[in-house]
């Protein structure tokens, strides 16, 4: 029975594997976009791109069901490259329409380990012409310091070529504070499991807080992930924490959808 399950779970991944290389070459996978709101005014200043895969039914496939598989075929190479050149053409395009937003952008730990990143990134931020200090590269904590010496080397050498970095999750992965201040990351996003606890666990109060006093003695500012109620986001504006995303504000949406919303105005909450 075991080695049933095991051959099966072998198949399966090398057919997903195969699916997302039959998806990437018929351009099925699409982006969709979360606003991040300034706290004090609820004004939207940036969006973070989401992959999704679109399935022959026009289901949407989440990130958690693939980009594992991805990450271990060494797909995220490609996908990473057209999610890059995709948020940045949809950044060129908002921009040219009067909407000037900083774009996120997630990076995974083997796109780290590509020598050819930095290059790859400076590429795409040519061609698509878009502002690098307009361009955020999220990376997370375990990404980061999956190789750390290596890591840290390619961070300073986007930052010297004016991107800017963001450290995902933060606090969920095995976090080192000697790396945090060797990090050129200017801004910290605290994890949705902190955001979630508010109200009624003491101790993500306070780690929030924490957190938050810790990044504005780095001079870095915070971004809190997950806000999903009023609460929420009253209590962690209160903490002095500047900028929010989560299904509050909005979900993630396609280019269209957002345009549409943003057609109504730039303030969001
Ligand atoms: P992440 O970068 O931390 O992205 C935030 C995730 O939280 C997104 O899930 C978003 O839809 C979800 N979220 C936002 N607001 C709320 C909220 O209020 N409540 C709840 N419950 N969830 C909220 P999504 O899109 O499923 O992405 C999951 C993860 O997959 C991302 O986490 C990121 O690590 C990864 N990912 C997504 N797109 C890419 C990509 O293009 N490249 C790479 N390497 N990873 C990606
Ligand atoms: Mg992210
Ligand atoms: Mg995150």
């Amino acid at each position: 029975v075991y080695m049933d399950q095991m051959g099966r779970r072998v198949r399966d991944r090398l057919v997903m594997e195969h699916q997302l290389r039959d998806a990437l070459q018929s351009e099925s996978f699409r982006l969709h976009y979360q606003p991040i709101v300034e706290m004090q005014t609820g004004e939207i200043v940036a969006v973070e791109a989401l992959v999704r895969w679109q399935m022959a039914d026009g289901k949407l496939r989440m990130p958690g069901e693939f980009i594992h598989v991805a990450e271990d075929s060494a797909m995220i190479i490609p996908l990473g490259e057209w999610v890059l050149r995709t948020a940045c053409l949809q950044q060129k395009k908002w921009l040219a329409a009067g909407l000037d937003l900083g774009m996120a952008v997630n990076l995974s730990t083997r796109q780290f380990l590509d020598p050819h990143l930095m290059d790859k990134v400076m590429n795409i931020v040519r061609e698509t012409g878009v502002e690098a200090s307009r361009l955020k590269l999220e990376v997370t904590e375990s990404a980061a310091m999956h190789n750390p010496e290596e890591s840290v080397e390619i961070l300073c050498a986007l930052t010297e070529n004016g991107v800017k970095i963001a450290i995902d999750d933060f606090g969920t992965g095995y976090s080192s504070l000697s790396y945090l201040r060797r990090i050129p990351a200017d801004t910290i996003k605290i994890d949705r499991m902190f955001v979630e606890g508010l109200g009624d666990q003491l101790q993500d109060e306070t780690i929030v807080r924490t957190v938050i006093a810790l990044a504005n003695a780095l001079g870095k500012v915070t971004v809190a992930e997950g806000i999903e109620t009023r609460e929420q986001y009253a209590a962690i504006r209160a903490m002095g924490c500047n900028y929010a995303q989560g299904y509050l504000i909005s979900m993630p949406l396609s280019a269209e959808d957002l345009s549409k919303l943003l057609d109504r105005g730039t303030k969001l909450i």
